[in-house]
């Protein structure tokens, strides 16, 4: 198993920003990006006025800030690639998108046709660079899969002339995928891909999993489902009846998707060969795991008086307390990686968190991409945004 890094030879959190474009040309921008690391926030003219100064122009920096102009296949080179190498290196890693609901979350976590997103990408780049070594079973899937409409979204995302693989496959090796795909929804987990019969009369509330650590302090949900995939194609087509069963559950339980948080994640699994280099080595000590965990968070946005009342007060306040707990956490490991101290970080306070904290403290590396639209009418969420952001760097 690989050894664990101590919190001062670890990473800071990689936090970017990436500024979509207004939605109507008529829109008051309040976003303006200065270079390739910094954006400056200008305060619509009401709130100057009212506020008196209180909202001033400010500019915040970012690992990267990625313009209007940035394509899917730009942003997947820089944030995501290195993590997609490492897992083929054996090395965990984390990715978030954070950010107000409509600021470009899930464009830039998975994206549409013609304009596929991190998640479609990774799984792309992993199989590209793989597939040698899984041809046979390659084949006969993909004949399986050919009359499948999954298929033709998932080609329908990414261009070949885009596709991408990393370098440093080992070829006395077979690698296989697992992906699993979660939901965390007012602090409960649940298994998007359990395989539980949707009565559409009487519709039964979905179980919620729980943590557990395994003997290497690793966290995982209990009997959560992990199907083998051996294709991209494979792979979201699992994907998309995940998000399916999603959005069934949200309409029968008349819940607001924008306040859960949904995890992809992508595990490797790499075994050696036996000298002749026909059989996997059956030595369980020998097989290396890795997993990719790709975050789409709910809105960052605070509730406004009128919508929590009831049972919505306790969805929004632990929605909150989540991405709350998320921001406290990256604060304090920051401190700790500043500073040498070695303050508790209290990852145990939300599902989210708790889920990954050791990808927090031990090693690989965690990033998060910062969505924001620049429109006039987001400027206070933005700015509370922004402070998080800035409160990582
Ligand atoms: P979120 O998941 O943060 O709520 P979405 O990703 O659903 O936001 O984005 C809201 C809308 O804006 C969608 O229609 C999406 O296609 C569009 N959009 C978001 N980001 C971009 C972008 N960078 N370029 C073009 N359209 C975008
Ligand atoms: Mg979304």
């Amino acid at each position: 198993p690989p050894k664990k890094a101590s919190n001062s030879q670890k990473d800071p959190v990689g936090v970017y920003c990436r500024v979509r474009p207004l939605g109507a040309e008529d829109e008051e921008c309040c976003i303006e990006v200065i270079s390739n690391t910094t954006i400056q926030l200008h305060a619509p003219d009401g709130l100057k006025a009212n506020r008196n100064g209180e909202f001033k122009e400010t500019q915040y920096s970012f690992k990267k800030v990625f313009g209007i102009k940035t394509t899917q296949g730009e942003l997947f080179e820089d944030v995501a690639k290195p993590l997609v190498e490492d897992i083929i290196h054996c090395k965990n890693g984390l990715l978030f998108t954070y950010g107000v609901t409509g600021s470009g979350k899930t464009h830039t976590m998975t994206g549409s046709p013609g304009q596929g997103g991190l998640l479609p990408r990774s799984l792309d780049m992993i199989f590209n660079s793989i597939g040698p070594y899984q041809a046979k079973r390659y084949v006969s899937k993909f004949i399986k899969y050919t009359n499948s409409v999954m298929l033709i979204q998932f080609a329908d995302m990414i261009s070949p002339e885009e596709a991408c693989k990393a370098d440093g496959v080992d070829e006395d090796s077979s690698y296989s995928v697992f992906v699993s795909y979660i939901e965390i929804y007012n602090n409960y987990i649940y298994d998007l891909l359990e395989e539980t019969p949707i009565d559409p009369i009487k519709p039964k509330p979905p179980q919620s999993k729980i943590l557990r650590e395994d003997q290497n302090h690793n966290m995982y949900v209990a009997g959560c489902t992990e199907v083998e995939v051996k294709s991209t194609e494979e792979a979201f087509e699992v994907f998309w009846r995940g998000q399916k069963k999603r959005r069934i559950a949200n309409t029968q339980l008349n819940r607001e998707s924008s306040r859960s948080h949904s995890v992809f994640i992508i595990k490797l699994a790499q075994a050696p060969l036996d000298a002749d280099g026909d059989n996997v080595l059956q030595d369980k000590n020998q097989v290396n795991v890795s997993q990719l965990c790709l975050v789409d968070l709910a809105g960052s946005e605070r509730t406004s008086r009128t919508r929590a009342e009831g049972s919505r007060l306790r969805e929004a306040g632990n929605i909150n307390q989540s991405l709350m707990t998320l921001r406290t956490c990256i604060e304090v490991l920051r401190e700790n990686q500043m500073c040498g101290t070695n303050k508790m970080v209290p990852y145990r306070d939300s599902k989210v968190t708790h889920l990954f904290k050791n990808y927090f403290d031990g090693e690989g590396k965690v990033r998060m991409v910062v969505c924001v639209n620049p429109k006039a009418d987001d400027y206070e969420e933005t700015l509370l945004v922004m402070r998080f952001a800035e409160m990582t760097q």
